[in-house]
């Protein structure tokens, strides 16, 4: 089973794709061409990973162009054999303004939708606030996501940057208004901050899922918390080793987790930066973290409850166990 927790539209831009709607629009080819300026070529730090991401923010201008990506993205999921994708993105990012964030999100799901049904492959999508925007913006993203709940959008995510912009607070009213909507919440927390952030996030804003969480095993009672809460962490191993948060893969916290009782679920987060996707981190559990079969079955079994379904999506997910 094969179950996509936590990617990010903007990190599954095809370098080709890239090439052709550069050419488009005009814009010139970067030094060393698109491949080279989409992908890292090794690990590094969290700026030149965002950096590399950022590399193809100026595609999500044209809404023509996002539905091709979000189509592409999961048709080449669908190919690689997944069974599900949850697809994540900040639409305010790409809107001119605020106005134009209904379009972005239009746009995606269109894609997303017309990707699901050529391939048969069920995908959800969450929409993403992000820290450096004021409370403001964040709160017409959620009203936005809001509206398409229940007609593509699954779930509302905060991303950016922890270190310059911790506070979670000022982002409370947004994630009420995308809880009442009905959406899934999830939260980048304890990435690049401190464990306690994980529980800020779940008491501030309601996560049930939290994006990465690597510190919370810096402190027993918060793991033990997260534990005893059933906060479900979504891991990106791969992913932690190209930001730099990690020396080497099998220095992930993932088996820690494991072994305090935590749920764990699977993503692979910018696959286009990184050079591998949902097969790779899987196989980065199994040959680098020790995941042995009765390991991924319970991560099979997290990932379809804690995936943001419908349920008869999510039977027929449990049906195929
Ligand atoms: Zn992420």
């Amino acid at each position: 089973m094969l179950i996509n927790l936590h990617s990010h539209l903007e990190g599954r831009v095809r370098p080709e794709t890239a090439m052709e709607l550069a050419a488009s629009a005009g814009l010139p080819e970067p030094e060393g061409g698109w491949d080279h300026a989409i992908r890292l070529t090794g690990p590094a730090d969290l700026t030149v990973y965002l950096a590399k991401v950022a590399s193809t923010y100026p595609f999500f201008g044209r809404f023509d162009s996002v539905e091709r990506i979000a189509r592409e993205a999961v048709e080449d999921a669908a190919e690689a054999g997944l069974d599900y994708l949850e697809l994540r993105f900040g639409p305010a990012t790409h809107a001119p303004d605020v106005g134009g964030i209904d379009d972005v999100i239009t746009a995606v799901i269109a894609g997303m939708a017309a990707g699901s049904a050529s391939t048969g492959m069920p995908s959800g999508a969450v929409v993403a606030a992000l820290r450096h925007h004021d409370a403001d913006t964040n709160l017409a993203v959620a009203r936005a996501a809001a509206r398409f709940a229940g007609s593509g959008v699954v779930g509302f995510d905060l991303a950016g940057d922890e270190l310059r912009f911790p506070r979670l607070d000022v982002h409370a009213d947004a994630f009420a208004v995308a809880r009442a909507a009905g959406l899934g919440i999830t939260c980048h927390a304890a990435e690049a901050g401190p464990a306690s952030a994980a529980r800020e996030a779940a008491e501030v804003l309601g996560a049930t899922r939290i994006g990465h969480g690597a510190h919370i095993v810096d402190d027993a009672n918060q793991l033990r918390w997260v534990a005893d809460a059933g906060i479900v962490i979504e891991v990106c191993p791969t992913s932690n080793w190209y930001t730099g948060a990690i020396a080497r893969v099998r220095d992930h916290p993932a088996p820690t987790f494991r072994d305090a009782g935590v749920r764990l679920v699977l993503g692979d987060d910018n696959p286009r930066q990184t050079g591998t996707d949902l097969n790779g981190e899987r196989a980065a559990l199994v040959n680098e973290l020790g995941w042995m079969p009765d390991d991924l079955a319970e991560l099979d079994r997290v990932s379809i409850r804690a995936a943001f379904l419908d349920d008869s999506t999510r039977a027929a997910l449990l049906a195929r166990l």
